[in-house]
């Protein structure tokens, strides 16, 4: 094999935890084996335990982040329905596309690229929206919003508007409290702070939002009645929807049992350890963070590139020297930020440092002209 290791600090994937990667490599059991039964109900219930919910209806979705997104709004938008979406950053613009396609009536509630969502204009863009929509934590910017107040604000004003929380990003990497937040839908996925292969969309779903959903939604694959039936069982024992992808999930069970053993605080507190160095020393530097300070990421840092500097020439050489993997910015930052991801088993302070020194090296050759 070659040697083509990597160290994957960029937005995600990231390296998985070893136990992730040997979960993968376990025998196969049939989908339906009372053994993998047993994993799958472990793995939903380690869901429910990262999450902070004793909802039911917690499962891993077949596919990647994307996937729950598309659950989400399938299984609850009627056509014409009114959805607010704060939108900063890619991902809040991608929800409105896929609610749009549901029927929404979207009402997007835009903010400045590197800035937190703001509660008062989300809240003032609709009296009584079916579902107001927010990403916790924004890869595209680096920048945390905070779904708890969001959702204190959504119920204080109403109780049949449900609250959708993107946490592709934040899940495993961040003390997540769904159930007294108020969140009623949230996705995640698992390449991230899960330190999973992409793959699988964790998925929680409230009783208030089963009382609202749509009866057989347009998209087969994702109906949560269907789906439902596999994963809780049912009087007539559980039914066959779609074939599992067991390896995926034995490795996101792995994982979880991992950040639990390892405790879920202790876990957000590595996390802020190592995004709290790598900030500090990318300003030691000289560079410029791009997300708004008090609203940073410690998982997900927006640098900006200097001036002068060929973006992509630097993740090249960090690349190709280094084996090293940070992301270019997203959408009109394309070119203009980096993005550096300390997510899952690299929210480590040697990765940290490791990066530091790396970047510093590269970025003194392109400042000397040599690359
Ligand atoms: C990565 C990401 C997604 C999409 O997930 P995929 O696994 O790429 O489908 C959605 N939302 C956020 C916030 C993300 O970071």
């Amino acid at each position: 094999m070659p040697l083509n290791e990597r160290t994957l600090l960029g937005p995600g994937p990231s390296n998985p935890y070893p136990e992730a990667t040997a979960g993968l490599a376990a025998p196969l059991l049939g989908h339906l084996d009372p053994e993998f039964i047993g994993v799958l109900e472990r793995t939903c219930d380690g869901l429910r335990s990262v999450w902070g919910t004793a909802n039911p209806l917690t499962l891993p979705l077949s596919g990647t982040g994307s996937i729950g997104m598309e659950a989400a709004f399938a299984n609850t938008v009627r056509p014409g329905d009114a959805v607010v979406v704060a939108v900063n950053g890619l991902f809040g613009v991608r929800m409105c596309d896929v609610a749009a396609r549901y029927g929404a009536d979207v009402v997007r509630v835009d903010h400045e690229w590197g800035r937190p969502v703001d509660i008062d204009r989300v809240l003032a863009a609709h009296p009584s929206p079916a579902i107001v929509a927010a990403v916790h934590a924004e890869t595209s910017t680096g920048v945390r919003s905070d779904i708890g107040a969001l959702g204190a604000a959504v119920r204080s004003r109403s109780d049949r508007t449900l609250l959708l929380a993107d946490c592709v990003t934040s899940l495993g990497g961040m003390e997540m409290h769904a159930d007294s937040w108020g969140v009623d839908i949230a996705y995640a996925g698992t390449q991230k702070c899960l330190g999973v292969a992409p793959g699988l969309a964790p998925f929680t779903f409230s009783e208030r939002a089963w009382e609202h959903r749509v009866a057989a939604p347009p998209v087969w694959y994702l109906d949560l009645d269907l789906l439902g039936a596999y994963v809780r069982g049912g009087t007539g024992g559980r039914a066959y929807h779609h074939t599992a992808p067991v390896a995926l999930i034995a490795s996101l069970d792995a994982a979880l049992r991992r950040i639990l053993d390892e405790g879920i605080e202790a876990v957000a507190e590595r996390h802020r350890a190592a995004g709290a160095r790598l900030q500090e020393g990318l300003q030691e530097l000289g560079l410029e963070l791009f997300a708004a300070e008090g609203h940073r990421l410690p998982q997900l840092t927006s640098v900006r590139v200097p001036e002068g500097v060929d973006s992509a020439k630097v993740r090249e050489q960090l690349l190709t020297d280094y084996g090293i993997e940070i992301g270019a910015g997203a959408g009109p930052y394309a070119s203009s930020v980096w993005r550096i991801g300390l997510m899952g088993a690299n929210a480590r302070l040697d990765r940290a440092e490791l990066l530091l020194a790396a970047l510093g090296r590269v970025l003194d050759r392109s400042r000397g002209g040599s690359i």
